[in-house]
């Protein structure tokens, strides 16, 4: 029998890694061309007054909120709305109130909310909001993903799972590796000489 050493200095483990390596990198740029190749809904976003008006106490707030403690935001802050009022997304927040969608899952709930609740906070990075969220509520992390993933997908013809895929590599881009929003480019774009 081969000992680990000889078998990682093997010829086939060497062909194993380079293989892996290729699907990897071939997976990424699949994916990254897909995001830029397959057009972006516009999404219309709600106004922060008409929900506020429509779903909030109408008393005094300061502006910005003062400092608060997480779990008070969460408790007093964080409203839940029908999906279709925060243009279909888990949630939104809006400076003083945080709205999050009624469909979610009983701990991706709880991460929505812990994670508006942050943006409430100050923090407008989503990949350390989304990092402090998850430490948070590891539970609904996972399920807000799967959740996301299974939501994605529904109501959608085969035809269409390339650009879902697309649209997903650029959530996870912005939500796990704080890159930057890509916008679509067009074939006109792309196509054009330099
Ligand atoms: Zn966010």
């Amino acid at each position: 029998m081969k000992s680990g050493r000889a078998f990682v200095q093997s010829k086939k483990f060497k062909l194993g890694i380079l293989i892996l390596f290729l699907v990897f990198a071939f997976t990424i740029i699949t994916l990254e061309i897909l995001m830029r190749r397959c057009p972006l809904k516009e999404i219309d976003w709600p106004s922060c007054y008409d929900l506020r008006a429509k779903y909030a106490q109408q008393e005094f707030l300061p502006d910005p909120l003062p400092p608060m403690p997480l779990q008070e935001l969460i408790n007093n802050h964080i409203i839940i709305v029908p999906r279709e009022e925060i243009a279909g997304s888990n949630g939104i927040a809006c400076t003083k109130y945080g709205y999050i969608a009624n469909d979610l899952p009983y701990s991706a709930s709880k991460f929505v909310a812990t994670h508006e609740a942050i943006h409430l906070q100050g923090e407008v990075n989503e990949t350390i909001t989304n990092i402090k969220a998850g430490l948070r509520q590891p539970m609904g992390l996972i399920q807000t993903t799967i959740y996301s993933l299974f939501y994605s997908f529904r109501s959608q013809s085969v035809s269409e799972y390339p650009c879902v895929f697309g649209k997903l590599w650029q959530n996870f881009r912005t939500y796990f590796l704080n890159l930057p929003y890509e916008q679509p480019i067009t074939l006109d774009t792309m196509e054009s000489p330099s």
